[in-house]
């Protein structure tokens, strides 16, 4: 017998619950913890397998920003958004809401401790008012990444008795015809589960979608640094019974080199060595590659703008080759796809990841510029005015600052290629401060919850420790009220 084409009369009754979450990162648990906690019979659908659930979750620090004081961490979060302002009520829902995040951890039975070097740097964003606030970051046992956080909340969930399907790709919305309230889910293999209370979608970014990337970010093929789960499921799911969208191009990204073949990036720290610079396809320098960053964002020429944001290629001599290796190990941070679950080892002297030609290499200027494809003589103009700017210790073309002004002066050099790397996106369907999906007039859409990176908070600029810290407090506002609905 033929299947029939439409895939909306291939739908097998599953189970009926209160609650199903989408997800498995920390908006998901956080979700389906406090609908549990609140009464509800809930189910957390996974799309991935037991090794690899967990998204972004799973190989972040595991850090979240910690404060004490609500009024600045408002003020804080309003000058972070700039012009593009956020509706009060989610300021203050937010604010309020980080506060609780380390005591409610707490309550999952693990020490919480600060993490010494978020929390010896403070903020950021020093200038800007309500800075001042930032308690530093907040982790499981004061240890910075490693999947503890995750581990934390699957024991919560587990001791808990919470029913987690993975390898349950979650992929359309069922809807009441007549209120167009959301009814439950239909996963990719077309079982029907009803939802009295709500869905809490918490599928992450689309930052491992390059179609989504190329469309709302302008970046092309870029690797990422954490999960290639976030395919910008939870999005598609909500644009398809209304919602409108919010935050579309905003994101964070890094240097990284991108390894043949994979998704996945290497993020390339330079810890041993300054020098070094970017150029474009032209073979110029655009920015100062050292100017002080947050996660994401730069003030540059008095404007706060993505950073990095664009291709690029990044140049180095012998010397830096030479002084460690660019990309970090889990001894120096612990975070990130290929170094804790591909456990990948960078090379102590760079050789393999350049034997491999993940990294181009020259022994002039001109035979890595035929190499790399860059227009020689530019490369060499544009090197020969970096060592000068070395050389008088002042970059007058972009400031980089005297401290950082490494000269490449010894052959080989080297190059490769930075997308740059996607450490996650930040729009998603817009919400309301209930982590309520809103449709395109502004107008709830019942039944349906978004929380985590499927839906930051962020317009703009963030700090450390925020993207954790706001899926867990969206989370757990969804599912209260989604559980607080079924009643
Ligand atoms: C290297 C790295 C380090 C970071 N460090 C920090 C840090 O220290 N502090 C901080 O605040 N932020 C950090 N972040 C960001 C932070 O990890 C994320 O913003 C946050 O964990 C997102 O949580 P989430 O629950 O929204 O999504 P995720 O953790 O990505 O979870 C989404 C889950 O949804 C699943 N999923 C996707 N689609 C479907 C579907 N259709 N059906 C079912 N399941 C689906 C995925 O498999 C995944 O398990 C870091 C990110 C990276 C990449």
């Amino acid at each position: 017998m033929s299947r029939n084409p439409d895939p909306r009369w291939d739908i097998r009754d599953g189970a009926h619950v209160d609650v199903v979450v989408v997800g498995m990162g920390a908006a998901g648990c956080a979700a389906a913890l406090d609908a549990h906690d609140a009464g509800a019979r809930v189910i957390v659908l996974e799309k991935t397998g037991v090794a690899e659930a967990g998204g972004n979750t799973r190989v972040s620090g595991g850090g979240w920003f910690h404060h004490d004081d609500p009024e600045q961490a408002a003020n804080y979060l309003r000058a972070l958004c700039g012009d593009r302002e956020l509706p009060e009520s989610i300021v203050q829902v937010w604010a309020h809401g980080t506060r609780e995040v380390s005591a409610w951890m707490q309550a999952l039975d693990v020490r919480v401790g600060p993490h010494g070097h978020y929390n010896a740097t403070g903020a950021e964003y020093p200038e800007l008012p309500g800075s001042e606030c930032y308690g530093g970051l907040h982790c499981v046992e004061g240890v910075l990444g490693r999947g503890r956080l995750f581990d934390t909340f699957e024991k919560a969930l587990r001791e808990r008795g919470i029913e987690v399907r993975y390898e349950t790709a979650a992929d359309r919305l069922t809807t009441d015809p007549a209120s167009g309230a959301v009814t439950g889910i239909v996963t990719a293999t077309g079982e029907h589960i009803r939802a009295s209370g709500g869905v809490v979608l918490a599928t992450g970014g689309f930052e491992g979608d390059p179609t989504l990337v190329r469309e709302h970010l302008g970046l092309h093929d870029v690797p990422v640094w954490g999960s290639t789960a976030a395919t910008g499921d939870g999005l598609r799911m909500a644009q398809r019974v209304g919602a409108d969208v919010w935050h579309m191009d905003n994101m964070m990204a890094v240097n990284g080199i991108t390894e043949p073949g994979s998704r996945h990036g290497h993020f390339a720290m330079f810890v041993y060595s300054r020098g070094l610079i970017w150029v474009d396809g032209s073979g110029a320098r655009f920015v100062d590659e050292f100017v002080p960053s947050g996660h994401g964002q730069a003030l540059i020429d008095g404007r706060y703008v993505l950073h990095p944001h664009r291709p690029m290629w990044v140049v180095f001599d012998e010397k830096t080759r030479a002084a460690g290796p660019i990309s970090g190990s889990a001894d120096v941070l612990p975070v990130g796809w290929n170094v804790l679950m591909n456990e990948y080892r960078w090379s102590a002297d760079n050789s393999t990841e350049i034997d491999a030609g993940w990294i181009l290499r020259g022994d002039t200027l001109e035979e890595l510029a035929a190499a790399t494809g860059l227009p020689a003589d530019r490369l060499g103009d544009t090197v020969a005015e970096y060592n000068a700017a070395c050389a008088a210790g002042v970059d007058g073309r972009f400031g980089r600052s005297a401290a950082t002004l490494v000269p490449l002066l010894e052959p080989p050099f080297y190059a490769y290629h930075s997308g740059p790397m996607l450490a996650w996106t930040n729009g998603g369907p817009r919400r309301d401060e209930h982590a309520r999906v809103l449709d395109t007039d502004g107008a709830v859409i019942d039944g349906l919850y978004a929380a985590g990176t499927v839906s930051s908070t962020f317009s703009w600029a963030k700090d450390g420790g925020f993207h954790i810290a706001d899926a867990i407090v969206f989370g757990r506002i969804a599912g209260e009220h989604a559980a607080l609905r079924a009643r």
